[in-house]
């Protein structure tokens, strides 16, 4: 689609010229971030798999809601277990967390007072930390890690829980990307647990009384000495179809939650958070 000048239609901040997205921030003034990885995903996903698959996923958030889509970081933070391996490029900690503040207070001088940071790679032990920090600078900034919002129906459309570069994630990338997908090296291969599987609760496990979530604490061997291929789980069971019914939902669930924050605090309404 394009305007009257020949201009695409875009939801991209980087897109639009400064007035444009200021006139925007009037209509709709909650800025969604996307928070990438770059981290080796097996040999039959890229390692961009992690940030390639929010930009469709956003689109059509956009497209549905009117939030504004900031430029995405291709780079994030990841837990200990993930250094050093080959391909795997980590922000620290605290260059993420600084990254995340600077754009939040950047982007909030153009009329922009509602922000949610958009990952589905682990990461919310650095987000969470940075959002309550953002809190106490007057910012209202939400953490939203996907697969928290698909846990109730994860195992309606896949065998396995979700870890990493696995069934899931392969779905994923089958549906939305398959043109850098290569499932002729999809291997199944398992990680070594430092702790238990009784003891730590998956990212889509639901209803867990387990002590520990799988990011609260240093749970999993260092991948590079532990795994040969680079997966955790079976991406051969993956499919398109699995993918696309697994985006839907995470889709429809930010599109309401984008729509109820519309509602209860409408464009130009500033929340207070000190
Ligand atoms: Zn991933």
């Amino acid at each position: 689609m394009t305007n009257q000048s020949g201009k695409k239609h875009s939801h991209w901040w980087q897109h639009k010229s400064w007035d444009e997205i200021v006139e925007h921030a009037k209509k709709c003034d909650i800025a969604i971030i996307p928070l990438g990885s770059i981290e080796q995903h097996g040999y039959h996903l890229p390692t961009g798999h992690d940030t390639l698959q929010l930009f469709p996923m956003l689109e059509e958030i956009a497209e549905r809601t009117g939030a504004m889509l900031l430029p995405c970081p291709w780079y994030g933070a990841h837990p200990h277990h993930h250094h050093n391996f080959p391909g795997t490029v980590p922000l620290s900690n605290d260059t993420c967390r600084a990254m995340i503040k600077d754009i939040v207070r950047g982007v909030s001088l153009a009329g922009y007072n509602k922000f949610i940071l958009f990952f589905g790679h682990g990461q919310a032990f650095v987000t969470n930390y940075t959002v309550q920090e953002l809190g106490q600078e007057g910012y209202y900034v939400l953490s939203v890690m996907f697969q928290n919002s698909v846990r109730d129906v994860h195992h309606d459309i896949f065998e396995d829980p979700f870890w990493h570069a696995d069934e899931a994630e392969t779905s994923i990338a089958l549906h939305l990307f398959p043109e850098y997908v290569d499932m002729s090296r999809a291997v199944k291969e398992l990680a070594t647990p430092l702790l238990d599987r009784q003891f730590v609760t998956g990212p889509t496990q639901e209803k867990s009384c387990k002590p520990l979530r799988f990011d609260e604490g240093t749970v999993s061997a260092p991948e590079y000495k532990d795994l040969k291929a680079g997966v955790v789980g079976d991406p051969t069971k993956a499919t398109a179809e699995k993918g696309e019914k697994y985006v839907k939902v995470i889709v429809d669930r930010m599109v309401d939650l984008v729509n109820h924050i519309k509602e209860k605090y409408p464009a130009g309404v500033k929340i207070e958070t000190n």
